[in-house]
């Protein structure tokens, strides 16, 4: 346990007492034990918040960049002193092994860095005017109240990549984390207040999630909300907030192509593979769900990776020597237990793992690698979220990127080839928001991050990133001349 109780509703700098009537129990899905029980908010709460945030936010958008941006880079400071605390506590609630935790909130103080540099970069424009004696300026302001909505997969650095531009922006915002994994947003948002953010610029709310949600869609303060998440709760989102015309971005699932080509390094491939695949568990939108292998590699690629999949140890992520965590809880194994019954039904072979019995100390299940699959399987049409690698073969080009593209999902590609013309061609043609070439890690501070079709609107990361968060308004000016 780390506490009996933890505080985790945060209005105007106020952290508020726990009623234990109204509270939510957090475990560690690893063992399943009780951590410490944190309020259960809902519309009320959630109303507090965003009046605090509208407050705040007339003080705050005033504030010149550079001013915000001292407070973000001191954050930043605070979150990587304070890396392997933070790691074992997102470790606990979520599951992945402490190096992948540690290595997340690296990566989340990171997008508070890039954040803190972006906050005086707010450029505006000066468009030549047509007319002798007009002038033309475009000033970019804060949006005003966020509503930033967050998943469990990555408890840590989803927040900061939201709360890192709209904070720069010159946004106040109202937090709703994922329900399983609350502990590590109580921890940044002590981070905010103990790196001096004036209250109210930053307010916690736990609990109630369609209440939560709710009042965000229906409260007019509330000019944009920021979500991760399912595409069927982006969706959801989307129509509510029509009412009021919010401003949405969007980061929904996905469910990536891997295409290796037989001019690939092999080794390269297969390891970056494996790397995508069972990073986090499989438990991340952008991780390969699909591998299509060119024939004439397939034998050494599906030998070389067995061999590392079979090598992958599955426990509790504080253990050192963890590669692969539990699932985050028994719905996601159940997910993961149909897709693979499903497949093997339908024909596919297991190449290795594929127990999947439910531990009665954790949601654990093995890597399970799957040949002999066909596109009418589950698993190459829905997004998994778990350890299970489908190959299967091709030869042609044009046939294996038009079944990449078969899908409502477009936020990240992978190829991996040794030809330049290929890589062009072949990223040209992928309808993804990202394309990953010898590369599976595209998630950085500096760079935009961002699905198309129903993989979402927006993105994240990058000068891009504060786009979302700046209403461009037009100022046109008659003068004297
Ligand atoms: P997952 O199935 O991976 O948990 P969700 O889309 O359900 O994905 O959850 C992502 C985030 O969206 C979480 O913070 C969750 O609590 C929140 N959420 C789920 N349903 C709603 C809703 N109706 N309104 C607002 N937020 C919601």
């Amino acid at each position: 346990m780390i506490n009996s109780i933890t505080k985790s509703i945060y209005i105007n700098g106020q952290w508020l007492d726990v009623d234990p009537e109204k509270s939510d129990l957090i475990s560690n899905p690893a063992t399943l034990e009780a951590l410490t029980s944190v309020a259960h908010g809902g519309a009320e709460e959630t109303k507090q918040a965003i009046k605090a945030a509208d407050q705040a936010f007339q003080s705050w958008g005033k504030l010149s960049g550079r001013k915000r941006s001292k407070i973000l880079y001191k954050a930043h400071e605070l979150m990587l002193a304070d890396a392997e605390r933070l790691g074992t506590i997102l470790t606990m609630e979520q599951g992945k092994p402490l190096k992948e935790a540690i290595g997340e909130v690296k990566g989340a103080a990171a997008f508070l860095l890039w954040y803190a540099e972006e906050a005086s970069r707010a450029y505006g424009e000066w468009i030549p005017s047509s007319v002798r004696s007009k002038r033309m300026l475009v000033i970019p302001q804060p949006v005003g109240v966020v509503g930033a909505i967050t998943p469990w997969n990555f408890p840590s650095s989803m927040i900061t990549r939201k709360l890192g531009p709209a904070l720069a922006a010159g946004c106040t915002v109202v937090l709703k984390p994922a329900p399983e994994t609350p502990l590590s947003a109580v921890e940044i948002v002590k981070i905010f207040e103990q790196a001096g953010m004036p209250p109210g610029v930053v307010n916690l709310v736990t609990g109630d999630a369609e209440a939560i949600g709710k009042e965000m869609l229906t409260n007019k303060t509330v000019r944009h909300i920021t979500f991760t998440g399912s595409t069927n709760v982006g969706k959801y989102l989307m129509r509510e907030s029509a009412e009021h015309i919010k401003k949405l971005s969007l980061e929904l699932g996905g469910h990536a192509p891997i295409i290796v080509f037989d001019d690939a390094d092999i080794d390269k491939a297969v390891s970056l593979s494996l790397a995508s695949k069972f990073r986090n568990n499989g438990q991340t939108c952008i991780c390969a769900n699909r591998v299509f292998v060119h024939e004439a590699v397939a034998e050494d690629f599906q030998a070389k990776l067995k061999e590392k999949v079979e090598a992958l140890k599955v426990g509790n992520g504080l253990d050192e020597e963890t590669d692969l965590g539990p699932l985050i809880n028994a719905q996601a194994v159940e997910k993961v237990q149909s897709h693979l019954g499903d497949a093997i039904e339908k024909g596919a072979t297991v190449v290795c793992g594929g127990s999947l019995d439910e531990s009665e100390h954790g949601h654990f299940i093995s890597p399970t690698v799957l040949a002999n699959v066909s596109d009418h399987m589950r698993i190459m049409i829905e997004e998994t979220f778990g350890p299970i690698m489908p190959l299967q073969t091709f030869t042609d080009e044009d046939v294996v990127i038009e079944k990449a593209n078969q899908t409502d999902y477009g936020l990240a590609a992978y190829i991996f080839t040794e030809n330049t013309s290929r890589t062009i061609r072949v990223s040209e043609a992928l309808e993804y928001g990202i394309v990953g070439v010898n590369d599976v890690f595209p998630a950085v501070p500096e760079a935009p991050f961002g699905g198309i079709k129903q993989s979402g609107i927006g993105k994240e990361g990058g000068h891009h990133g504060m786009d979302d968060f700046l209403e461009k308004k037009f100022v046109s000016l008659g003068i004297d001349v």
